[in-house]
């Protein structure tokens, strides 16, 4: 049960003064939080940081405020000038004056009751806003801010700005947050003194306090203390939730997985090719883990076409020499077939047997590859979500590898886990994460990474051309076509329908099969599994040498000859799939080229996308890219938090902080794996204030 303490931050939004339900849903707009099914509450709007000041300490008086200047004035009020009645067309204007001139405060379509009442004549106030000057005269139009003097107090001499959205004013949004901050209540620390020493941190309440009310511009950057210090209690609520469940995971051990490597050796010998330096390392670094009671847990990260798959199937044949069973996981039945192409033959000449199970197989064989699964005459088995199926029953799963990661959710890999005793886990993906990513994702989990792709491989030639010169392409695809190559054909992506999707692709079919004839095929994610693999195969052995697809081929697809890939409307396409999408080339010894198809005008998110594409191959340049862009805000909207998964770390600002809360974490549960002791408790409170309290449920009582 969440601790009453923080019952004032998760409080609704709607109970603070001036939010009803119009207002509230304005607020849950901006705040960063990724909110859900759930309300905005008071917390939410704390962690609505600003995103730059403005400074109002510039008091130079009227004679002294430059043309647009922000400046805050003490004024006396000379008298009122209403309009002429009857004419709104001008202004309300009021005059005072400081020791240095005199000024004109400008009020269109006031209400001369308010400003009378303001602003009585011979009173002295303080009036902050715009200067301007006109024809040598100063005035200010609608001052943001008119005060008596002996209420100059209030008035923010460092006002915070906050993300808005279309309706809800800088003004109602700084008077909630502003209630929202006097509802902070007091909160044992949670961080070691020592670390918050080292690093400067205010406490908690404090940094909040300085964010929303700060004294000086600086105290808003993400690189000041009171922003480094929320930035570091996320990353360490993250990283003691990833640690809890790990450590949950662990608790499971595994058993040692070791073998006299005659399986192993029969494969490398049927391999067409010696593997390259770094699928040996990551492979060494695997059996190392296998070999230990401990339960693995292993991302294998390499870029498109590093080689993943047989890294797999050599740690698969491992498991088996150990006298288990090895599953592979793929997430789309496109490439479930593919890994059981690859692997199957290369299986038998181990003398192993290797099955695949998707949501396709029925009947007869359906029950004969359970049945083999159960009894342990199949060693490896390639299958889809299938193989969570509760039908499937393993004899002795000591081995799950999960192939493109991305695609499956935390509670698919937990489920196949399942399917063993407390079996070991090799994750392996080609969305290249970066560093700093996969260890807010993963946690602690082990890392292999192949940096280098198998020898002889050519680089991509990758060009742009707008869409209205589509025709230029035609005459260079006869070409490649006439000198025997293939072709991929990626039809856009249109959002959220699968209809429309289909018939883009379905018509650019037609189109081509007109210009080419019978070479095109099609493959689209509503066609029938067995249309689909039969359009694959044709497309692999060359009788079909133009595939006409949707990005059912985004992953994995592997037809080493493919040697041109063209993209329509690439513009719509994120970075990362237009690399994955180009990863279906350049996997054999020619050269091959990239064509990306553009709609004009490009905005500007989308030129950039489409230039990184042309500098660059490297997979993890291309994450970082992504990373930044997406961290300008396109993806998120008006949301301020630039890193997915977080509301108030920012990777590009606060990285550092993020291996100091993984080093913190792991040492809070080597002495405290409950979180019992004070500070325990302290921290418990830290996991809720950043809705990690999932991870509080997989402690022990207590
Ligand atoms: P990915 O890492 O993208 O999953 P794959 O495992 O599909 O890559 O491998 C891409 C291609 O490279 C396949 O055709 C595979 O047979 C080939 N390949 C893998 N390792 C090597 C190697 N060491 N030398 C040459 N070719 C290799
Ligand atoms: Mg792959």
């Amino acid at each position: 049960m969440r601790p009453s303490l923080l019952d004032p931050l998760f409080a609704p939004i709607t109970s603070l003064e001036g939010v009803g339900p119009k207002v509230a849903a304005l607020i849950e707009k901006v705040v960063p939080a990724d909110l859900g099914e759930r309300r905005a509450r008071v917390g939410d709007l704390l962690f609505t940081l600003p995103h730059q000041v403005i400074d109002r300490r510039n008091r130079p008086g009227i004679a002294g405020a430059a043309q647009g200047a922000i400046v805050t004035l003490e004024l006396r009020i000379d008298r009122h000038q209403p309009p002429p009645r009857g004419n709104r067309s001008v202004p309300y204007r009021v005059f005072a004056h400081d020791d240095t001139g005199e000024i004109a405060l400008t009020f269109f379509h006031a209400h001369a009751a308010y400003l009378e009442k303001q602003m009585p004549v011979g009173e002295h106030v303080v009036v902050s806003g715009r200067m301007e000057w006109f024809n040598g005269r100063p005035s200010m139009v609608h001052p943001d801010h008119i005060a008596p003097l002996s209420g100059a107090d209030s008035l923010p001499l460092v006002e915070p700005v906050y993300p808005l959205t279309a309706g809800l004013s800088g003004k109602v949004l700084r008077r909630v947050i502003g209630q929202a901050v006097e509802r902070i209540p007091s909160l044992p620390d949670w961080l070691d003194a020592a670390v918050a020493r080292k690093q400067g941190f205010p406490s908690f309440p404090d940094a909040l306090r300085k964010l929303h009310d700060p004294q000086a511009p600086l105290d808003v950057s993400p690189e000041a203390s009171a922003w480094r210090r929320l930035a570091y209690d996320e990353f360490l609520a993250g990283q003691l939730s990833l640690a809890l469940v790990r450590a949950n995971v662990k608790r499971l051990s595994g058993r040692p997985l070791t073998g006299d490597g005659k399986i192993e050796d029969a494969i490398r010998k049927a391999l067409p090719y010696s593997l390259t330096g770094s699928q040996e390392f990551a492979l060494a670094e695997i059996n190392a883990d296998l070999a230990e009671p401990e339960r693995m847990l292993r991302l294998l990260q390499g870029d498109v076409g590093s080689g993943k798959t047989v890294v797999a199937l050599l740690a698969m044949a491992r498991a088996v020499e150990a006298g288990g069973q090895a599953a592979l996981m793929a997430p789309t039945e496109i490439l479930a077939r593919q890994h059981l192409a690859t692997i199957a033959p290369l299986a038998e000449r181990a003398g192993l047997k290797a099955a695949i199970l998707t949501g396709r197989e029925k009947g007869r064989d359906r029950s004969s590859t359970l049945a083999g699964l159960a009894d342990g005459s199949i060693d490896i088995v390639v299958g889809t979500h299938a193989l969570f199926q509760e039908q499937v029953v393993f004899r002795d799963l000591v081995l799950a590898v999960v192939d493109e990661q991305h695609r499956f959710g935390v509670h698919q890999r937990l489920a196949i886990t399942a399917k063993g005793d407390a079996p070991d886990m090799l994750v392996m993906t080609a969305t290249p994460i970066p560093r700093t990513l996969v260890l807010t994702a993963f946690g602690d989990m082990d890392v292999s990474r192949l940096t280098e792709k198998p020898a002889g491989r050519q680089p991509i030639k990758t060009v742009t051309l707008p869409l209205e010169r589509m025709d230029q392409l035609v005459g260079r695809i006869s070409e490649a076509i006439a000198d025997g190559q293939k072709v991929y054909w990626i039809c856009p992506l249109v959002e959220d329908s699968d209809e429309i999707k289909v018939t883009s692709a379905e018509e650019r079919f037609a189109t081509l099969k007109h210009e080419f004839g019978d070479v095109v095929g099609l493959v689209h994610g509503r066609m029938k599994g067995a249309e689909k693999d039969e359009a694959m195969r044709a497309f692999k052995e060359g009788e079909t040498r133009i595939l006409v697809a949707t990005t059912v081929i985004e992953v994995g697809v592997d037809v080493p000859d493919a040697t041109i890939i063209v993209i329509e409307h690439a513009e719509r396409f994120g970075l990362a799939q237009l690399h994955q999408l180009r990863g279906r080339v350049g996997r054999g010894a020619k050269a091959s080229s990239c064509v990306l198809l553009y709609k004009d005008p490009l905005g500007e998110t989308a030129k950039r996308r489409l230039s990184v594409m042309r500098e660059t191959e490297d997979g993890f340049v291309i994450s970082e890219e992504d990373l930044k862009l997406r961290g300008e805000g396109e993806l998120l909207g008006t949301r301020q938090s630039g890193t997915p998964g977080f509301q108030v770390a920012r990777i590009e600002f606060h990285a550092d902080l993020l291996e100091v809360a993984r080093d913190d974490a792991r040492l809070i549960l080597s002495r405290d794996p409950d979180l019992k002791s004070e500070r325990g408790q302290a921290l418990r409170l830290l996991l809720y204030l950043f809705g990690r309290d999932e991870a509080v449920r997989l402690l022990r009582a207590g």
